[in-house]
């Protein structure tokens, strides 16, 4: 992503920020719905996705629930934040970002707690994640990390590339 252009003042390079920016938006939402669409279907709704500017987060990307009120009831919605400032513009590095806050978007809409109140990834984690076209690795900070498994790289490649529905790289 063209995080570069943040920082100039001019109102055409806002302007093109702007235009960039929501750009940026769509093609995340593409990658959004195929890694969706792939692994979760009707297992899930599909969440909202939010992009963070620089310095808003140390993550690449987290999941948010939340609750909101209509007549006689509650609903539940989750939106995935993705920073645009850590992910470094590669489709495949956004698309395991994505795919990770999915994993815990679907323990989320089943009630399951997947990672202690310290952020820590515990095993229900690493079992959904590695149902989901992740590779799991154990990790010190974070108890578990994931990549991307390789027939999930290909396939997202496959759609992305091949189709050329992704042209800021
Ligand atoms: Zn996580």
């Amino acid at each position: 992503m063209k995080t570069a252009i943040l920082g100039e003042n001019t109102n055409r390079e806002r302007l093109i920020f702007c235009y960039t920016l929501a750009y940026v938006k769509i093609q995340i939402e593409i990658i959004c719905d195929i890694l969706h669409d792939i692994f979760f279907g009707e297992k899930t709704p599909r969440p909202f996705i939010q992009l963070l500017e620089e310095g808003k987060t140390d993550d690449y990307g987290y999941l948010a629930c939340y609750e909101i009120r209509v007549p006689n009831n509650f609903k539940k919605f989750n939106t995935i934040y993705v920073s645009l400032h850590n992910n470094d513009g590669n489709p495949l590095e956004v698309a395991s970002t994505l795919l990770h806050e999915l994993v815990h978007h679907y323990n989320a809409c089943r009630g399951i707690q997947d990672h202690s109140p310290d952020g820590l990834h515990n095993e229900a984690f690493r079992v959904a994640a590695e149902a989901h076209g992740l590779l799991v690795y154990e990790d010190e900070e974070y108890g578990y990390e994931t990549e991307l498994n390789p027939e999930t790289k290909k396939y997202v490649y496959d759609q992305l590339i091949a189709f050329k529905k992704w042209s800021l790289i």
